[in-house]
């Protein structure tokens, strides 16, 4: 992969090209960033940039021979290694996996990468781990002659996962074969052995902007920009979840989303634990879905109550809910909804309880319609506070 097609970063990018440029590239490198940063794709494109044979002083070409192979993984002078699950498995014995998740998103995490190996259902009870024999695989790789260009690349995702068997590796890191580069893409770098840690040389890759995620959302996967902004915030910064989050956006999310709106307002309980039952039974990522697109909704609905001639950012019969509510609910009582949705929406990332959750929220979102939901010491005291003679 190019430089270029990685959003934001400019500091890192030129850091990491001058290395190149100036012959200054370290045994070994550390790029050390949190989930859905940047970290994974910046090394593919370093180890890409280094082995191409039309680079430029900021990118590799994407065309020779060179970048068609990596930008396929498939590059024989690219090594990789990464945490794998169960013992006696090195990550060759998955390498077609790799090679898929990687042409899935090079944003991937590693709860995906977990998925991708044992399937969703076993994932969360699954170590992923790095072991003594996957680091006389890592020796051995290092001390194979280059195939094609003079370099090779060896690329170690997440060494946290090695524990105190990163003690093997310290000699060749130290004295490795010439024209060598390691490439470590860690995210928790404190569990990571000091030995190992300081024979590397450090690049931190922070989270990525909201301007940039919402960018890459909006050209990449078309979402509308006031949804990509929004979408954008939630992330937190994890472009992996951003994407996640805006491929599946369901084309009915409006429909299911007013139901339950329209049930909340009503204020019917029987066809509030029907409706809650439904989307306890669906995804997690449906439901974080559907808090989100809330959140939007309601954004939207604010919007209307202040600027009253704007176009809104909603399906037809949305726009017409939207702008009923703005008549009917006040700013404050937006605002609440707003932040009872955002609660409810990092609750869920949180492995809250989902009925709970759900319910809760029904019987709040329904107080918040009738006003209910302020016991006001002044106007409605508490039974038998009034009887004191
Ligand atoms: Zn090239």
């Amino acid at each position: 992969m190019q430089f270029s097609t990685i959003p934001g970063y400019a500091k890192q990018k030129l850091n990491l090209t001058q290395l190149v440029q100036e012959e200054r590239l370290p045994h070994a490198l550390l790029l050390a960033g949190p989930e859905g940063s940047g970290k994974l794709a910046l090394a593919l494109a370093l180890a890409q940039y280094v082995l191409c044979r039309n680079r430029t002083a900021d990118d590799s070409c994407g065309t020779c021979p060179s970048c068609s192979k990596a930008a396929r993984f498939i590059h024989p002078d690219i090594h990789f290694s990464f945490p794998v699950i169960g013992s006696n498995v090195v990550s060759d014995m998955h390498l077609a996996e790799w090679r898929r998740a990687l042409s899935y998103s090079v944003w991937m995490d590693k709860h995906y990468w977990a998925m991708a190996l044992v399937g969703e259902k076993d994932s969360g009870n699954k170590q992923l781990n790095i072991n003594k024999d996957e680091c006389h695989k890592i020796i051995q790789k290092l001390s194979l002659k280059s195939f094609e260009s003079g370099y090779k690349v060896l690329i170690q995702w997440l060494p946290e996962h090695l524990g105190n068997e990163a003690n093997r590796l310290l000699k060749i890191i130290e004295e490795p074969p010439a024209k060598t580069l390691v490439i470590f893409v860690a995210e928790q770098t404190e569990q990571i052995l000091p030995t190992l840690l300081s024979r590397c040389q450090l690049v931190k890759v922070p989270a990525f902007g909201h301007k940039e995620i919402g960018q890459y959302l909006s050209d990449k996967h078309g979402v509308p920009e006031s949804e990509a902004e929004t979408l954008a915030f939630m992330s937190e910064g994890n472009l992996f979840e951003a994407i996640q989050m805006a491929e599946s956006r369901t084309t009915n999310e409006a429909g299911i989303f007013l139901e339950w709106l329209r049930t909340c307002y009503k204020g019917l309980v029987g066809n509030m634990l029907e409706q809650v039952d439904l989307l306890c039974e669906s995804s997690k990522e449906a439901q974080k879905q559907f808090l989100f697109y809330g959140i939007h909704f309601f954004g939207e609905v604010l919007k209307q109550k202040y600027v009253k001639t704007l176009h809104l950012q909603l399906q037809v019969d949305a726009a017409k809910t939207a702008e009923n509510l703005s008549g009917i609910l006040d700013v404050d009582q937006i605002d609440r909804m707003l932040q009872l949705l955002n609660d409810r929406f990092f609750y869920i990332e949180r492995n809250a309880n989902e009925k709970l959750l759900f319910l809760d929220l029904s019987i709040k979102m329904k107080k918040i319609f009738r006003r209910e939901d302020f016991v006001d010491i002044f106007e409605s005291p508490l039974p038998g506070v009034l009887n004191i003679k």
